[in-house]
């Protein structure tokens, strides 16, 4: 029997929804409307395009964004200045650095300077620590998707065999806490696993982001497993996933698919994630 196909933009649409709601309450709480800061630094068009994106969305459930746009040749103590500023303004409530940045910047030092508590992509060492130790903070928006596609799907990871392809600390390893979390037994695979069939044959939840088209075949999946697509892939066939998509959902129990799985997770989730970081400033 084919998969059921998990529909990312419907599920996408659905916490814009509970997010716009959540932004009403939140606006009537703070006696402002939450904040996000954007900080896009140079010119790269993909990238401008990216927060050009996200603030629109921002704006559809009523999340103010506040848009920094330095010049490409601003020095990092200039930047780093930018980013300390933010951390202290009242009315912003996340902040989002779009990367790649350019060379003469320390990504790492950008990072590290953003207020763990507006890190609304998760991504500052105090917010991969916190979900290391399984305590509350900002999750990394990528792999958040990929928990609420699996929930949307009535997938519950608990005492499943979860299987990891790929290690990224944007993807991989974030979505190995999220699944330890939820008392999957998880296993982690990368370019060094000696037999990656041998070890995704035993998922039942098995996530695909290795960054390698069709990488994950028919045969490699387990009957019945929840397969879900991270890869973004462009080809000459256009843009394809990690699975071989059309052999894959003949044996998968469900499965999304690229483009329309993931993919439109993400800004949902940068959402969700000012929505939390602004009503942590609630007073009790
Ligand atoms: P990354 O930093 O390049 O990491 C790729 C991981 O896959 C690495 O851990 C690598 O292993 C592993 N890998 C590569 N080839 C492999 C193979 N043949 N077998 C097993 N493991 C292999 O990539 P990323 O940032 O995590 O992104 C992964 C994919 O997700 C990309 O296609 C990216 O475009 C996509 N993505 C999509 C979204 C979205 O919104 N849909 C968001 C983020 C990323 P090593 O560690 O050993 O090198």
């Amino acid at each position: 029997m084919a998969a059921t196909v998990i529909d990312g933009k419907a599920v996408a649409a659905s916490v814009r929804e509970r997010v716009r709601s959540e932004v009403e309450g939140l606006t009537g709480s703070l006696g402002r409307p939450p904040g996000l800061a954007t900080v896009l630094v140079g010119d790269d068009p993909a990238s401008a395009i990216y927060v050009r994106r996200k603030r629109e969305a921002c704006e559809e459930v009523g999340i103010r964004s506040f848009h920094h746009e330095p010049d490409g040749s601003i020095p990092q103590d200039e930047l780093l200045g930018l980013v300390a500023e933010l951390n202290h303004e009242e009315e912003v409530d996340g902040i989002l650095v779009q990367l790649p940045l350019p060379e003469q910047i320390d990504t790492d030092a950008v990072v590290a300077t953003l207020d763990p508590d507006k890190d609304v992509d998760g991504l500052t060492p105090t917010s991969a620590g916190r979900l290391a130790r399984g305590e509350p903070g900002l999750v990394p928006c990528t792999p958040k998707g990929v928990m609420e596609l699996l929930g949307s799907a009535g997938v519950d990871p608990a005492g499943k065999e979860a299987v990891i392809v790929g290690r990224s600390n944007l993807v991989g390893r974030p979505l190995f806490s999220l699944l330890l979390s939820a008392n999957a037994t998880v296993t982690v695979c990368h370019s060094r696993t000696r037999d990656l069939g041998e070890v995704s044959r035993r998922a039942e939840i098995l996530i695909a982001a290795a960054g390698r088209p069709r990488l994950v075949t028919a045969e490699m999946i387990r009957p019945g497993a929840a397969v879900i697509d991270v890869g973004t892939n462009r080809t000459e066939d256009g843009l394809v996933g990690d699975v071989d998509f059309e052999a894959a959902k003949e044996v998968a129990g469900a499965i999304t698919p690229v483009p329309g799985g993931v993919g439109p997770m993400t800004i949902a989730m940068l959402l969700a994630n000012t929505v939390r970081a602004a009503r942590a400033t609630v007073p009790a």
